[in-house]
């Protein structure tokens, strides 16, 4: 992994700061001992009951199969910053909210920081987490050193690429919690500027499109590269670089909108940490853009101003249609799902799915991914680039007489170019297909070596047949 060398003195720590350190340690193993000792001769099911909103999405309401709820909601402090090292030792449910706090107040970031807020860092390394670093770093995973594993036998055990516990570290990104919670994690950081220059290039065509975020990559001088596209006739591809004196600094609060402004402007300057939340605010595009909404906009505080608040309103929502009996809307349905096709392939899969889909005027993300591990769960090859398409919105329904018909095209297409879905959302596999594409031999191998009793449920009942 290619770190940026800092060239900020490193900065030796105070005595108050080593005895903060050592409280928050101590803290941590208190927490630790006392969730341990409480699952101990468990046989119930486990579920993670936490403080945050969840990101794991599915179609339709679904009913935990699991009993047993750990409150792992205390797990969510950072613990220390080592800036020789560039790592943080931080507790598992920590928000990249406030991981972002701590770690830009002194000068450093994680090598991938997702875009919502709440997302936390062991759901996004036991999910599938990324940005627009991940031409240059790979995955949130990618970034892991070492883990403290809750195993659903109430056992902890500390798992790096180097030690005993090697094949679990490299199966944690895809286990979404099914062979254990991360309690604690030891993370890479790098180096950042407190501004970002955002520099956005429109395309009108396809191939030229994909070459230029192509040529971004090899390049590798951008910091940040992305692109949000709307037909085969518009593309916009965003190269962005850590700036220390911007000659003015954007807001993306009140009347802006960050993705939005990307259609008017070519250039804009924000704070590192607007930038990095920049879809937050809006959920990526999910605020509707209506006259109440967009009062609430400009008027609400930045603390409703996020996606956690707007996630806690859907749900509330659909409650209260549920029990008026409001019939949901017909002509439309969910697509909110994110795939990685080889970069060869990319061209075909942008084409196909804007040929294929209506997502009525909402735009497509795409970012390049240079993975640098093939986890075992996620297999991916190792050193290749892959492009990730997003879309978080809903596409027009088809005549089709089936459910979330276009989710089932496209991940087909996906898998037959060789590619990988993300499983936060719904998935419609069979699970022999499942199994072959997501390594289902060797996860049957490690379930049984630490999770012999089954509290916990496998992969597939959670991500499959939960939809
Ligand atoms: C609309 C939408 C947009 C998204 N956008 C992005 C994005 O921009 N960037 C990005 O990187 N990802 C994105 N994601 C994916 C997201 O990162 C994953 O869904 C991630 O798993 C969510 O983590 P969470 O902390 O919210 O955990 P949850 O949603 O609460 O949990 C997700 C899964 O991980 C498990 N889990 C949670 N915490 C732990 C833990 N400590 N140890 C082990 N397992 C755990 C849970 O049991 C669950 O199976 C998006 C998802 C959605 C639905």
């Amino acid at each position: 992994m290619r770190i940026i060398s800092s060239k900020k003195m490193v900065h030796s720590e105070t005595h108050r700061e080593v005895v903060e350190r050592n409280r928050r340690w101590s803290d941590y193993l208190r927490k630790r001992q006392i969730v341990s000792e409480a699952l101990e001769k468990n046989t119930e099911q486990i579920r993670l009951s936490k403080r945050t909103t969840s990101n794991l999405f599915r179609y339709k309401n679904r009913q935990h199969q699991a009993t047993r709820a750990i409150p792992l909601k205390d797990f969510d402090h950072v613990i220390a910053l080592d800036q020789g090292r560039q790592t943080l030792n931080v507790e598992g449910l920590a928000t990249y909210e406030s991981i972002a706090n701590y770690c830009l107040a002194r000068g450093f970031l994680p090598t991938v920081t997702p875009e919502l807020k709440h997302i936390t860092i062991g759901g996004a390394i036991c999910g599938i987490g990324i940005e627009s670093t991940c031409h240059r770093y790979g995955f949130v995973h990618d970034g892991l050193i070492e883990a403290d594993l809750l195993l659903p036998s109430g056992e902890v055990v500390t798992c790096r690429a180097d030690n005993e516990y090697a094949d679990l570290f490299y199966a944690l990104a895809n286990s979404y919690g099914t062979l254990g919670y991360i309690l604690r994690t030891v993370i890479q950081l790098c180096p950042v500027k407190p501004y970002v220059h955002v520099r956005n290039i429109r395309y009108s065509n396809i191939n030229s499109y994909v070459d230029a975020m192509e040529d971004a990559t090899v390049e590798g001088t951008d910091d940040y590269i992305e692109g949000l596209f709307f037909s085969d006739r518009e593309l916009y591809l965003t190269v962005s670089s850590q700036v220390d004196d911007p000659p003015y600094v954007d807001d993306i609060y009140g009347k802006n909108t960050y993705y939005k402004t990307l259609r008017t402007r070519e250039e804009m300057y924000l704070k590192t940490k607007d930038y990095i939340f920049r879809y937050d605010p809006d959920w990526f595009w999910n605020i509707p853009d209506t006259a109440l909404f967009n009062l609430f906009r400009q008027l609400a505080p930045k603390s409703l101003r996020n996606s956690g608040a707007y996630n806690r309103y859907v749900q509330f929502k659909q409650k209260l249609m549920k029990l008026l009996r409001v019939r949901p809307d017909n002509t439309e349905e969910q697509l909110i799902q994110d795939w990685e096709v080889p970069w060869d392939r990319g061209k075909e899969f942008v084409r196909f799915l804007l040929g294929a889909v209506d997502i009525q005027g909402q735009p497509w993300v795409a970012l390049p991914i240079r993975t640098l591990k093939s986890p075992t769960l996620y297999p991916l090859k190792a050193g290749a680039l892959y492009l990730n398409i997003g879309c978080y919105c809903f596409a027009k329904r088809p005549d089709a007489d089936e459910d979330y018909h276009y989710t089932k095209l496209l991940d087909k297409k996906c898998f037959e170019l060789g590619g990988l879905k993300m499983l936060y959302s719904s998935t419609f596999l069979d699970e022999a297909d499942f199994d072959r594409i997501y390594n289902g031999q060797s996860y049957r191998a490690l379930k049984q070596k630490y999770d012999p009793d089954d509290n916990a449920p496998t992969l597939f009942e959670k991500t499959v047949k939960a939809r």
